[in-house]
């Protein structure tokens, strides 16, 4: 009987996790065709399946399921327990939600996206201040109606990190100020200059998407279960393990951009692409948390692709793809150029050691956005004065400031905070790993995949049965660590810099 019901459960997710991934169709196709005005059109289904599956989600039916299979919890397989600790938590959450608010801003999302691209190019925040009003009033409105314990932004918070408040990315992000302030201004002060010889050359997008296939075959991402296109804003969305898609920005004189742009969305597509086989295309086919998928993403673009080991390994081939132009730069040249700690005013461009700082200005302002004690007119000149307080930088336009990231037209609210966690976590990962393989040993033998097998049996193959704390405290007994990340960062920026 209960097996029954937990099967007629299983198959209503799927439907939903159907209604769902059409959604994400319609979203890949705006972000990916090029088509200028289809948005218009596609953002009329986006709202209608929207509702349809925000309708699922929190019916009567869904809550029939849930009354019925909780009382037998222990009853159930560790899939059906997954799924309906996910539709609990999402049932509990949208169901105070009015369907018609729910609708209406799926529609104001869609539509923002273009309204943001057009402002950025044409550098003028105005253009587009009043979409992001009206999404900020938005997402104040869903943190009230969900509820939250002390402080508005952790309704937000926890949509995206599980069990995340500001209480402890407070704690998280002073750790951070106290260590990475005081290590950047050691290495602003340091008599090393590191290369930056290959940057500001003219590279083709032919000889970039050749460097990108490079960097997919090296970290062993599988083309039959993907493809690589063109956004204005680089992101990785998966349909199922099956179809894992990634996009980048090629940028004409800057190879390492989308070197690492590549990457990076590598790193969150082998997360995808490597769930087990039994929950493909359920709703459990998705990293747990953006924390811990964050940490897949940083962990291959920055502890293996960043390494001297890694780029010493696809050196040869990427002179080749680069020609005559780049034949002076030598192997450490590189390398030193990949490592550059350079204040910059665009977060997905900048350093390990800076990233964090671009972080904790966007958590910092989201926290006050969220109390709704704002002036939306001048928000340019809150962002440009954190700027110029951690980074020592002036921002000249609101293309390079404000303006700079997708998320907040695409209505996410406590998701930058997660990029942040990604590194943490990441470091941590590499601590772990390195008790049971050498991990640069490896890179250097051309056995990346070695790597990731341990990442798959420890972290992909879970999708989202494990939550972000299980999932760390089942290697090695211990939660979130910041010290990890701070002692990788001190250590090898001190013997680039000579600190
Ligand atoms: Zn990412």
């Amino acid at each position: 009987m209960i097996e029954e019901r937990a099967k007629q459960f299983r198959n209503y997710t799927d439907r939903i996790n159907a209604i769902d991934k059409a959604i994400e169709m319609f979203n890949w196709d705006i972000r990916t065709s090029g088509i200028k005005d289809s948005v218009k059109s596609l953002s009329k289904y986006i709202g209608i399946l929207s509702q349809e599956s925000f309708q699922m989600k929190t019916s009567k039916e869904m809550e029939n399921y849930i009354v019925e299979l909780e009382k037998c919890k222990d009853k159930l397989d560790e899939i059906t327990l997954a799924q309906l600790r996910l539709c609990k938590k999402e049932f509990d959450s949208k169901n105070k939600i009015p369907k018609e608010d729910i609708r209406t801003y799926a529609e104001l999302v869609a539509k923002s996206g273009d309204v943001w691209k057009q402002a950025k190019e044409s550098n003028n925040y105005n253009l587009f201040s009043g979409n992001l009003d009206e999404i900020i009033k938005y997402n104040i409105k869903f943190a009230n109606y969900i509820g939250y314990k002390d402080h508005i932004y952790n309704a937000l918070l926890d949509d995206y990190e599980p069990g995340m408040t500001v209480e402890k990315l407070d704690v998280f992000f002073s750790e951070i100020k106290k260590s990475i302030l005081p290590l950047l201004e050691k290495i602003k002060n340091s008599k090393v200059k590191l290369s930056n010889k290959c940057l500001g050359r003219k590279v083709t997008k032919e000889q970039q998407e050749k460097v990108a296939k490079l960097l997919i075959k090296a970290l062993g991402y599988d083309l039959n279960r993907g493809i690589l296109k063109e956004s204005e804003h680089p992101f990785a969305m998966s349909f199922g393990k099956n179809d894992v898609r990634i996009t980048t920005h090629y940028i004409e004189d800057d190879i390492l951009a989308s070197f690492y742009s590549v990457a990076h969305e590598l790193g969150h597509a082998l997360y995808e692409q490597n769930s087990k086989d039994i929950i493909a295309n359920t709703i459990l086919d998705a990293g747990i948390s953006m924390g811990i998928h964050e940490s897949q993403s940083r962990f291959y673009e920055n502890m293996i692709c960043r390494s001297y080991e890694f780029l010493e390994l696809v050196y040869d081939d990427l002179m080749n793809i680069l020609g005559d132009d780049f034949k002076d730069i030598s192997l450490q040249q590189i390398y030193e150029c990949a490592n550059l700690v350079e204040t910059s005013t665009i977060r997905i461009y900048a350093d390990e050691v800076t990233y964090l700082l671009h972080i904790m200005i966007r958590y910092e302002i989201e926290k006050d956005l969220l109390t709704g004690n704002y002036d939306i007119n001048k928000l340019p000149d809150i962002w440009n004065s954190k700027v110029k307080e951690y980074l020592g930088i002036t921002i000249k336009n609101d293309g390079e400031g404000i303006l700079q990231d997708i998320h907040w037209a695409a209505g996410l609210f406590g998701y930058f905070p997660t990029y942040a966690l990604g590194s943490a976590y990441a470091a941590q990962f590499l601590h772990y790993i390195n008790q049971d393989l050498n991990v640069y040993d490896h890179v250097k033998d051309n056995n990346i995949e070695e790597i990731t097998t341990w990442l798959k049996k420890n972290i992909h193959q879970y999708g989202s049965i494990k939550l972000p704390e299980e999932i760390v405290r089942s290697i090695n007994d211990e939660g979130l660590n910041a010290s990890y990340l701070i002692n990788y960062l001190e250590d090898k920026y001190s013997k680039l810099y000579k600190l």
